[in-house]
């Protein structure tokens, strides 16, 4: 730290994102990205847009709010593009959190929330998984604070359903919920649809997982038209070009190009699902994942040995050190080659820890 850093920022522990290595080629297992490329309508129309850089993007992102909004049945004014979906997050710790109006999430959640906190000066409250590691929501009820949630959870891909989220918005009317849907395309319920419902739920969306547009840096939040204004005067004061123009058209690229989208994610499904099975063969229990990734702990051999023993082989899967889940690894589910190279990378690992 330099003598010059502000007192503000000084304590903040930053998000460590997972390691994305170019020292060697690894089957890369360990941050939840698509194994299949961007959409080619994408690809085409990022580059056209290339050929304009020279120009600001438009501010308000006109095509791809209505492209957004029709996919949801809204209108443009109930949904706020942003770069990446952790902007939306950190927005709405801006936006709707102060030191008189804390933040409650799970213990085990993504871990950039605790981090969007404690830059944003927000007391939070972490409630503790029940032992199967699934979201008890009566500790979310009347909750003294803003609540997030990841649905389906990460890492532990375990969902809410509607009607429990529900319970916990009806019982919040004062506080905004935050509901994180970056995986909710491998399977999952969607609440968008219950925005006009609610004038407290926001729910935030990825184009990093399900679209293959990681790179790209695409999210958006999802709210009544006066939760979305409020997050418009955050993104005004901050940075009204929050999103490149490549990566704009890209994203509008993919929105008409929806069957490429579901294609994938029937893919990913039938994929993690075989993994499940093969790797319950190996003596492997895990939760039921139904996001991108599995959530796998191994009754003899611990979390952080089969960690070490993959990314020696070559695979590279994400470990937490935190010690409630330190037994457990989280894969990204990937292409059937790589999961094959998985579960017998996997087998030899146990099979000589005997
Ligand atoms: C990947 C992820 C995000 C962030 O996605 P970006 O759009 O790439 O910023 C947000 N929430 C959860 C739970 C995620 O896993």
């Amino acid at each position: 730290m330099s003598k010059f850093f502000t007192n503000k920022y000084s304590s903040l522990t930053p998000y460590t994102p997972g390691e994305q290595p170019r020292d060697k080629k690894y089957i890369k297992l360990n941050t939840n990205e698509a194994p299949f490329p961007p959409s080619p309508k994408a690809i085409a129309a990022a580059s056209e847009a290339a050929a304009r850089l020279q120009l600001y993007p438009d501010p308000t992102y006109k095509a791809l709010h209505e492209a957004l909004a029709d996919y949801h049945g809204l209108t443009a004014d109930e949904i706020l593009l942003t770069n990446g979906s952790d902007e939306i997050l950190n927005f709405a710790f801006m936006a709707f959190c102060d030191e008189k109006h804390p933040a409650i999430f799970p213990n085990i959640t993504y871990g950039f929330y605790s981090v969007f906190a404690t830059l944003n000066h927000v007391p939070y409250t972490e409630m503790p998984l029940r032992p199967d590691l699934s979201i008890n929501i009566e500790d979310y009820k009347a909750a003294n604070g803003t609540v997030f949630i990841a649905n389906p959870n990460a890492p532990t891909g375990l969902m809410l359903t509607p009607a429990e989220i529900e319970e916990i918005l009806q019982s919040n009317p004062c506080r905004v919920v935050v509901i994180d849907e970056a995986y909710i395309d491998f399977g999952g319920k969607s609440v968008a649809p219950l925005v006009r419902k609610y004038d407290n739920l926001l729910v935030t969306r990825t184009f990093s997982k399900s679209r293959s547009m990681a790179g790209a840096r695409l999210g958006y939040g999802i709210g009544s038209a006066a939760l979305i204004r409020d997050l418009n005067t955050i993104k005004y004061s901050t940075n009204p070009y929050n999103v490149n123009s490549m990566s704009a058209a890209a994203g509008l690229g993919v929105m008409a190009d929806e069957a490429y989208t579901q294609q994938n994610c029937s893919t990913i499904i039938k994929t993690r699902e075989y993994t499940k099975t093969e790797l319950k063969r190996l003596g492997f229990e895990m939760t039921d994942s139904m996001g991108n990734f599995l959530f796998v702990r191994h009754p003899r051999v611990s979390g952080k040995k089969i960690y070490t023993a993959l990314k020696e082989r070559g695979i590279l899967v994400r470990h937490f050190d935190r010690p409630t889940i330190a037994a457990y690894n989280r894969i990204t589910v990937g292409s059937d080659a790589e999961m094959k190279a998985l579960i017998d990378t996997l087998a030899d690992i146990v099979g000589k820890s005997e």
